[in-house]
């Protein structure tokens, strides 16, 4: 069903950078099998999946929809894929994106747009676009991106569906290709709440191969789903509800926080006081970290290589000029002046130092709050060219989601309801590792 759904709608969506349809069909035909003989199956047993194109599959294309890899083909899954094989779930292909995760549309990507399945003139949102529209146009059952500043939770809310950055340590980024190492994150997106459960049960845990995975007690996702959230405090910060939300967006809130009372819970304005140098902090670090990420391709290990250069210096010039897209050269030039001698402690120190007291605005703020909710972008997916010559306006659409990845701490973007019949979503963040509570309060909302 599946396969024919993407042949029918693939040519508007465009969601899929590579499509693996008969090691789909075949991976259900077993599952098939094993049900006709009776025997047990998995939650995503034969449940038809699909993988942003920058999460390494073994033997398949993951090209980051950069021209940089666009022959790239890794020798090895990633620890999420490799999980969700294990469960059974048949991979459909790879998904389209903004290129190595660098932008809020994806516009960025080096080979097509992807376009949002509720009006195809505008914008699906980004980085994880294909994932998001893969989901929302039923050409997957779930999928997975990567957010390092909204990449999961913005497209999500374009696309009316649900979209969880989990805690940071708390899904394996071994086999991601890495953007900003300290606010990569991998999460899912599905169709609804359980289902993000479910994903997660999947893919959470300890991962010896990730540094900075945590050795925790991995919980079971669903086992709060359907639990009341009579009495809970929900606090709203003041400073997501400021300039430049649209009125449409605002509405769908209201009417939100309406239903949280309903629910028995308690909504209350709160403050989360750094909140304005959240944008100038990630656009500091991000960069910087991936000024030093990117490093690697040269020509030699990875993917693209210039014909026609005399030596190897002038090989690696040419190979970067001609396989980086504009967004990641402005990036790779931002981080690399942030970290140079002379501007290191004006700019990279001092945003470490600001992104800790991002952190502790949070940790205050869940003192007093079961969680935060807010807009997950200011404003609904816009058109297709609108943000696209100002850096800077296409930045402003992640200003909701950013401070999270800042802070390290689980972000759930939910549909909140609609504004000129585009979707509009709803944030929910947390404590760090309060998944299982994010859930139980989306799920009593949905
Ligand atoms: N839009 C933000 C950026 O361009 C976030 C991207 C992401 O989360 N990967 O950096």
């Amino acid at each position: 069903a599946h396969l024919g759904r993407i042949d029918t709608v693939e040519p508007q969506v465009q969601a899929y950078m590579t499509r693996t349809a008969e090691a789909a069909l075949a991976e259900a035909q077993r599952v098939d099998a094993k049900v006709a003989a009776g025997e047990a199956i998995g939650p995503l047993e034969g449940i038809p999946m699909a993988l942003k194109d920058n999460l390494c599959t073994d033997g398949i294309k993951t090209t980051c929809s950069s021209k940089m890899l666009h022959n790239f083909v890794p020798p090895y899954d990633a620890t999420v894929v490799k999980k969700l094989k294990e469960a059974g779930a048949p991979l459909l292909g790879k998904l389209n994106m903004d290129e190595f995760a660098m932008g809020s549309s994806t516009e960025n990507s080096h080979f097509f747009p992807t376009k949002n399945p509720w009006d195809l003139n505008c914008v699906p949102g980004g980085s994880s676009g294909g994932a998001a529209a893969a989901v929302a146009a039923g050409e997957a059952v779930f999928s997975l991106g990567s957010d390092t500043g909204g990449s999961i939770r913005q497209p999500a809310a374009f696309c009316g569906v649900v979209g969880m950055k989990p805690t940071y340590g708390a899904v394996s980024r071994y086999g991601l290709v890495a953007f900003a190492s300290s606010l990569d994150q991998i999460g899912p997106f599905t169709r609804d709440v359980r289902d993000c459960a479910l994903v997660m049960n999947a893919i959470a845990g300890h991962d010896p191969l990730d540094s900075t995975s945590a050795p925790v007690a991995y919980p079971d996702y669903t086992a709060l789903l359907g639990q009341s959230i009579k009495g809970w405090k929900i606090g709203v910060p003041k400073e997501y509800m400021g300039e430049g939300l649209e009125p449409g967006v605002a509405a769908v809130i209201d009417k939100a926080l309406q239903v949280f009372c309903d629910l028995g819970a308690e909504v209350q304005e709160c403050t989360l006081p750094h909140t304005e140098y959240a944008l100038p902090v990630y656009y500091l670090i991000a960069p910087a970290e991936a000024s030093s990420n990117l490093a690697r391709y040269d020509g030699v290990r990875y993917g693209y290589r210039a014909e026609g250069a005399d030596d190897i210096v002038e090989m690696f010039k040419k190979t970067r000029a001609e396989g980086f897209g504009a967004e990641v050269k402005r990036r790779i030039m931002l981080g690399t002046y942030a970290l140079s001698s002379g501007y290191y402690d004006a700019y990279y120190l001092k945003a470490q130092k600001v992104r800790t007291l991002i952190k502790q605005d949070f940790d205050q703020a869940f003192e007093r709050f079961d969680l935060i909710l807010s807009p997950t972008s200011p404003t609904v997916a816009f058109p297709f060219g609108s943000r696209t010559d100002n850096p800077l306006a296409m930045y402003l659409s992640d200003v909701c989601t950013l401070s999270a990845n800042l802070a390290g701490i689980p972000g759930l973007s939910i549909n909140g309801g609609f504004a000129g019949g585009m979707p509009v979503g709803l944030q929910l963040m947390g404590k760090a590792f309060d998944e299982p509570r994010l859930l139980q309060a989306a799920y009593a909302f949905e």
